[in-house]
């Protein structure tokens, strides 16, 4: 903030948070509730800090971004995760979704193949007392074997198609949300759910993210 510019104060800058997230469709009271009690400008440094406020993506270390608030809502909402759900994340990026996802169930496992983004992130949930998070990096198209199956999987970077070891991670009854597309083009969010009969797709909105990447990177 500009000298001479009025001083926000932090109850008046959450509330328009929260009004720009319901006035783009994120509605659900338990996902509200999560994303006011986290707070964005945990996980955003340097000169971008004071926009961590504001419904856009912004840079993170390592050429990645963390996702537009309103996005990480309507991913959340079209996540439906209930309170014993045990919850994976590929993409940890700055941590702030997994950090969501930690106020709405009992466990999140969340992966990057960068080790530096995994650490800044463990920093700053060991920080918030965010004890239910465990993160790791790990290339995450191939899932978390070991601590598989999974209610809900939330994959935060585009795949040209879902994962088929997420896939095969998913409960029955669990449900997946990834973007899917080619990178750098719009991508389509799509939430598959896995029932008797096999899995159910359905197209949610057209988003854009950094694309999903083999193999752990050099950081
Ligand atoms: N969810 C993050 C934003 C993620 S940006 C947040 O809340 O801030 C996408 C992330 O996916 C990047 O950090 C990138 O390193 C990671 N990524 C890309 N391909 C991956 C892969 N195969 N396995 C694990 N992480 C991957």
């Amino acid at each position: 903030m500009g000298e001479g510019e009025p001083d926000t104060s932090d109850a008046e800058r959450k509330m328009r948070f929260l009004y720009a997230l319901r006035s783009r469709g994120v509605t659900d009271g338990r996902v509200l509730t999560a994303m006011e009690r986290i707070d964005r400008g945990q996980f955003v440094r340097g000169h971008f800090a004071d926009r961590a406020y504001e419904d856009m993506p912004l840079p993170i270390a390592c050429g990645q971004t963390i996702s537009q608030p309103s996005v990480v809502g309507l991913m959340t909402q079209a996540l439906n995760v209930q309170p014993r759900d045990t919850v994976l994340e590929v993409g940890t990026g700055s941590g702030y979704q997994a950090a969501i996802l930690s106020q709405l169930c009992r466990r999140v496992y969340t992966v990057d193949r960068h080790r530096k983004l995994v650490a800044e992130a463990q920093h700053v949930f060991r920080n918030l007392g965010l004890v239910n998070i465990t993160a790791f990096s790990a290339d995450g198209s191939f899932g978390l074997p070991e601590q598989a199956p999974f209610d809900r999987i939330i994959v935060t970077a585009a795949a040209e198609d879902p994962p088929g070891p997420l896939l095969a991670q998913l409960k029955l009854g669990g449900i997946m949300v990834v973007p899917v597309g080619q990178s750098d083009t719009v991508q389509s969010l799509i939430k598959v759910t896995r029932t008797e009969r096999g899995f159910e797709y359905e197209e949610l909105r057209p988003v854009r993210f950094v694309p999903l990447i083999e193999g752990l990177a050099s950081d």
